[in-house]
């Protein structure tokens, strides 16, 4: 067994080494030099000098936690500790259900001199979700790394990262496209830094009060269509606490 300061010295090689290759290739060049270098994140549009560049797509995607090694200060959504990211297989799926998604206050935007996407994801640190879709934005923010064990998903948590779509279904317009895009990238973004995932679960399995998240449209429209691509495997009957099963209906069958 490694001691604990072993496996977190790995952790943190895995996740400078990824973000090194990101930054490099969002360059261009493949290449990092000293004055390329950023503290924590390769997301310049927020709090930095600089534009994210959308995709011909017109999306975003960005990784925005500040550091690597440390959350903020003052995070309250998770425990302090680190988790090895051996303990992590699964993607915990989410919605918000926020109508229309999470608002921004004026204060807010003053802060971000206006840059709607670099105020909203100041406002996703307030939720303990590992990564987050926001179809107002059309942008895939991968927020926590897997090794911060966060208070998402009820009994889910300890082996899971959580990702939300940002709004209120049924209600909202589904971006399905954008939606995938953003799952896609969460996906890729954690094993990239060597988390292993290889299981899909819903809150709703951790949560008899959560019977509705992510719901039928994400489950069937987003998830599903992905699980051949991403390798990745539902889980239908398995609960924790007060869990329920996936319904019939999410999985395309008549109940
Ligand atoms: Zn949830």
């Amino acid at each position: 067994m490694p001691t604990v300061d072993e496996e977190l010295e790995r952790i943190r090689r895995l996740l400078v080494d990824a973000h090194e290759r990101g930054v490099a290739s969002g360059l261009g060049s493949g290449v990092l030099t000293d004055d390329d270098e950023v503290e924590g994140h390769n997301n310049p549009g927020a709090g930095g000098a600089g534009e994210i560049e959308k995709d011909d797509d017109g999306m975003l995607f960005v990784e925005s936690f500040r550091n690597v090694t440390s959350v903020p200060r003052g995070f309250t959504r998770g425990r302090k500790r680190p988790r090895p990211l051996s303990l992590v297989n699964t993607v915990l799926i989410h919605q918000t259900a926020v109508a229309g998604g999470f608002g921004l206050s004026e204060r807010l935007l003053g802060r971000h001199t206006g840059q709607v996407f670099s105020a909203r994801q100041e406002r996703y640190r307030d939720t303990p979700y590992h990564g987050m879709y926001s179809p107002m934005d059309r942008g895939s923010v991968v927020q926590w790394p897997a090794w911060v064990h966060t208070f998402h998903g009820n009994g889910g948590n300890d082996y899971s990262v959580g990702w939300a779509y940002d709004g209120k279904l049924p209600g909202d317009v589904l971006d399905l496209h954008g939606a995938r895009s953003a799952l896609r990238h969460f996906v890729t973004a954690m094993r990239e830094v060597g988390v292993e995932l290889r299981y899909v679960e819903a809150h709703r399995q951790h949560s008899n009060q959560r019977g509705g998240d992510p719901g039928a449209d994400i489950w069937s429209s987003v998830v599903r269509p992905l699980l051949d691509e991403l390798r990745l495997e539902e889980r239908p009957t398995r609960t924790t606490g007060t869990g329920l099963p996936l319904p019939n209906d999410w999985r395309g069958h008549s109940s």
